[in-house]
């Protein structure tokens, strides 16, 4: 029997278990997916926007894959901490795979950035996608008419909607209570995304930005002049990336529409400003620690796809300021890493320790080709590693292990939430859900998930 631990139960993670157990070249592969937090499914849980359901729904599918016998979840395990290092865990299996995503906001590195109420968007994620470590958080929404969001990805595109949405289309979601109630008395009438570079360079995708148009009761506005200045704007027959001239299509749509009234004019309506060239110089404050506005210095391009400053500048008023300008891998203690690209080094999935691959190591997903791509994206990427794996079986396989890698966990002190135990937390965020009127909703504190992991439903 060859025992794999794939540390990570995103989607990288699940696909590297599922690539690991299905092919057929080695016999009796075992995969121990262990995950810091008592929940499965990562980003897809605590990333995945509530109200984009069909995304969501990809759980049903990597639900279907911990459930294989070959495969085993055990959550509240984190490697890298006080009690389990890389080392002691290469002890207890064969091969471990690294699949940890890329955990950390990037910075802007103004002046200004950590007035009150400057916050990344990931924090503002893990809020609404009720991540325990954020328990606890407010973004005081009640204060703010005017939020300006920073970035022009799918991240920004996320939280720009959940801002501009109504609660009460909320409601139907798995969004947990403290987050739909703050959002229900959020006074944000005004969000502006503003982009550093111009329409045609936008990260988002198309569906994903044509939705924004589709939010009831909220005017998207975007100015033709500032769009103009996007050479590949200005002509429509320029050759752009398919998704690229998609966006430019959506958006020219919405500057030729008729111009929406400056602020909605409907109680509660709510105005989505797309803002293009503007790149953020300083953070502004009110004289108090909080945040006031954003100053930003009008850019051009510079014909190499990139974009000058001209020296003039603009301020957007703000009381919430949200960056979103990407995900940074963090290093895991006892991994090599590179500082650069924020990405653990390696050669298809092999850990390279001074350039050697390094025995029994390898990684996938974010931490290995940085935070790029969709869900899907982590298929082929889970696949080059795990073929690299399987490759190496029959020098791995060689070492005697010293008995079930979980007892070895416990032994370290460790409380491995398994399977059932996810099935308590899932029955008792079915169970809110029905105490509070709504579908299941999510469980937002360390304490209540490990009290629900604690009391698994009976087994048929
Ligand atoms: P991203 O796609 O890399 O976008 C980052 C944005 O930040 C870019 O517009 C970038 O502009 C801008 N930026 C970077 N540094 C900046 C600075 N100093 N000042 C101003 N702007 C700056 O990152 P993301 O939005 O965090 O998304 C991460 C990944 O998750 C992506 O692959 C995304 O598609 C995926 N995702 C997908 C979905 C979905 O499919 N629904 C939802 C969420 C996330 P430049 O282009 O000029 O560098």
């Amino acid at each position: 029997m060859l025992r794999v631990a794939v540390v990570g139960s995103g989607p990288s993670g699940v696909y590297t278990a599922q690539t690991l157990v299905q092919q057929r070249e080695v016999p009796d592969v075992r995969v121990d997916v262990l995950d810091r937090l008592p929940c499965p499914y990562g980003l897809v849980r605590y990333g995945v926007a509530p109200d984009h359901e069909r995304i969501k729904s990809l759980q049903g599918n990597l639900r279907t894959v911990l459930e294989d016998e070959r495969i085993r979840f055990l959550g509240n395990v984190e490697v890298g901490g006080p009690r389990l290092g890389t080392g002691r865990l290469l002890e207890l299996y064969h091969a471990v795979v690294y699949c940890v995503g890329a955990a950390r906001d990037r910075r802007l590195g103004i002046p200004g950035e950590d007035l009150a109420g400057v916050r990344s968007a990931t924090a503002f994620v893990s809020w609404y996608s009720a991540h325990p470590d954020a328990a606890g958080d407010a973004f005081g929404l009640g204060a703010v008419t005017s939020a300006v969001v920073i970035g022009a990805g799918n991240v920004a595109v996320d939280v720009t909607r959940i801002l501009a949405r109504g609660a009460a289309e909320l409601s139907p979601t798995d969004m947990p209570h403290p987050a739909l109630d703050a959002l229900a008395a959020s006074g944000v009438r005004a969000v502006h995304m503003v982009a550093r570079r111009g329409p045609s360079h936008g990260k988002f995708t198309t569906k994903e930005l044509r939705e924004l148009g589709g939010l009831p009761g909220v005017d998207v506005v975007v100015d033709p002049a500032e769009l103009a200045l996007d050479p590949a704007y200005a002509d429509p027959g320029a050759a752009l990336p398919a998704v690229n001239r998609r966006n430019v299509e959506v958006l020219r749509g919405w500057a030729t529409a008729p111009p929406a009234p400056a602020v909605p004019e409907a109680p509660g309506g709510r105005r989505i400003g797309l803002r293009f060239f503007l790149r953020p110089v300083e953070v502004l404050g009110d004289g108090t620690g909080r945040v006031a506005g954003v100053r930003f210095e009008r850019t051009e391009p510079d014909g190499l796809g990139g974009v000058t400053g001209t020296g003039r500048y603009e301020e957007i008023p703000a009381q919430l300021v949200l960056r979103s300008v990407g995900y940074q891998g963090v290093p895991l203690d006892g991994l090599p890493f590179d500082e650069h690209t924020c990405t653990v080094p390696h050669a298809a999935g092999r850990v390279l320790r001074n350039g050697t691959p390094s025995e029994g190591e390898y990684v996938a997903g974010w931490i290995k080709r940085g935070p790029t791509g969709v869900i899907g994206t982590n298929r082929p990427c889970a696949k080059e590693t795990a073929g690299s794996l399987l490759a190496d079986a029959g020098v791995l396989a060689r070492r005697v292990l010293a008995g079930d890698p979980a007892d070895g966990l416990r032994a370290a002190g460790l409380a491995p939430v398994e399977w059932t135990g996810w099935l308590g937390i899932e029955a008792a965020e079915a169970a809110l859900g029905r105490a509070l009127g709504r579908r299941s909703v999510k469980i937002p504190d360390w304490p209540g998930l490990l009290t629900a992991a604690a009391n698994p439903p009976p087994q048929p």
